[in-house]
């Protein structure tokens, strides 16, 4: 399946929750979510009881939140699962670990992008460099001891000064040098690291039916 290019605000309205794929509008009263009302998903209207979702349902909302936040296609996720599920340990934080080393991640949690989704376009039109050489593939993994960087030809962009002027915290496993526009992977992500509420055991009992 393709990759999903309608309105994000929807998607959060499906999942019930931010997932912050706007940037700056996510953090303002324009979210949907700030606005103090009921957010339904896309739809549905407004029920005096929501129906209890079965646990198939559960374990299928927590991929597809997860698919979203990280902006992946169906195929890709299982591959992810798949890759995830051939290495020793416990799978689900595997899985979390793959996703958060994508290089559209680390150059969002950098602070080049102010989301995902904005992170992912600058690597893909070629404003991103991995050790000293430009990666315009979003799905890029990174190990330990990369170094990601701005390209020269792209510091003056103004949405990444803009993302790099916000104060924003960097991962325990990263490393940035916000004057030089640059970051270092200095570990790599653990589960612990991944503060946004996920409950991946939900995600590997659905893959392993
Ligand atoms: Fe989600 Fe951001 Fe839209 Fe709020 S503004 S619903 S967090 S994408």
């Amino acid at each position: 399946m393709a990759r999903y290019t309608g309105p994000r605000c929807r998607l959060c309205r499906r999942e019930g929750m931010k997932l912050y794929l706007k940037g700056e509008r996510c953090y303002s009263e324009k979210c949907p979510f700030e606005k103090g009302e009921r957010v339904m998903p896309p739809g549905e209207r407004p029920k005096k009881h929501r129906s209890k979702l079965t646990q198939y349902g559960l374990q299928l909302r927590e991929k597809q939140k997860v698919k979203r936040i990280y902006g992946v296609s169906e195929r890709q996720f299982k591959n992810y699962f798949l890759k995830a599920a051939k290495k020793k340990g416990v799978t689900g934080e595997i899985l979390l670990s793959l996703l958060e080393r994508r290089l559209d991640n680390v150059v969002y949690r950098l602070g080049f992008a102010v989301s995902r989704p904005q992170a992912r376009q600058l690597v893909a039109h070629g404003h991103i460099e991995v050790n000293g050489r430009k990666v315009d593939i979003p799905s890029y993994l990174v190990k330990k001891g990369d170094v990601i960087a701005v390209r020269e030809k792209s510091k003056d962009l103004h949405v990444i000064k803009y993302a790099l002027e916000r104060d924003i915290e960097v991962p325990r496993w990263l490393s940035l040098d916000k004057k030089a526009m640059k970051g270092e992977v200095v570990d790599l992500p653990r589960r612990e690291d991944i503060t946004f509420p996920i409950q991946e055991h939900l995600i590997v009992e659905l893959y392993s039916k």
